[in-house]
């Protein structure tokens, strides 16, 4: 499935320019666009799914991808000694502002409580 006017869906078409860093048969994984700390990636399924539930509903062995392909990134990135953070924003409490499922690796520097 894919969604003309997602952003994301477009990135996954090559319609949008990124800096992927890592892919899979069912993700793909890019840089941020406005990263909050040295390495900030995101991790996205290349199907469109809105966010956690929907994928999970859907397709719960991509949600396990999703997490496979952080964990990559990470060791990839060289965060793996230092430790790092996977978050995913769910609905508009959480923060979500793209409505196709991203689980957000940070790391690079010391992140500090996970709660604000
Ligand atoms: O979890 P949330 O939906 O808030 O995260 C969206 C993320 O997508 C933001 O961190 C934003 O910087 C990133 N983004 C991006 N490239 C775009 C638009 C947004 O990396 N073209």
């Amino acid at each position: 499935m894919s969604m003309s006017d997602c952003l994301f869906c477009k990135i996954v078409a090559g319609e949008i320019p990124a800096t992927v860093v890592h892919e899979t048969p069912r993700t793909i994984a890019f840089r941020d666009i406005s990263p909050q700390a040295p390495v900030h990636v995101l991790v996205i399924p290349r199907d469109h799914h809105a966010d956690l539930a929907t994928l999970t509903d859907a397709d719960p062995a991509l949600a396990g991808e999703v997490f496979a392909t952080a964990a990559a990134v990470a060791r990839q990135e060289g965060l793996t000694d230092d430790g790092y953070r996977v978050i995913v924003n769910s609905g508009p409490h959480g923060g979500q502002e793209v409505f196709h499922l991203h689980a957000h690796v940070l790391g690079g520097r010391a992140l500090g409580p996970m709660l604000s």
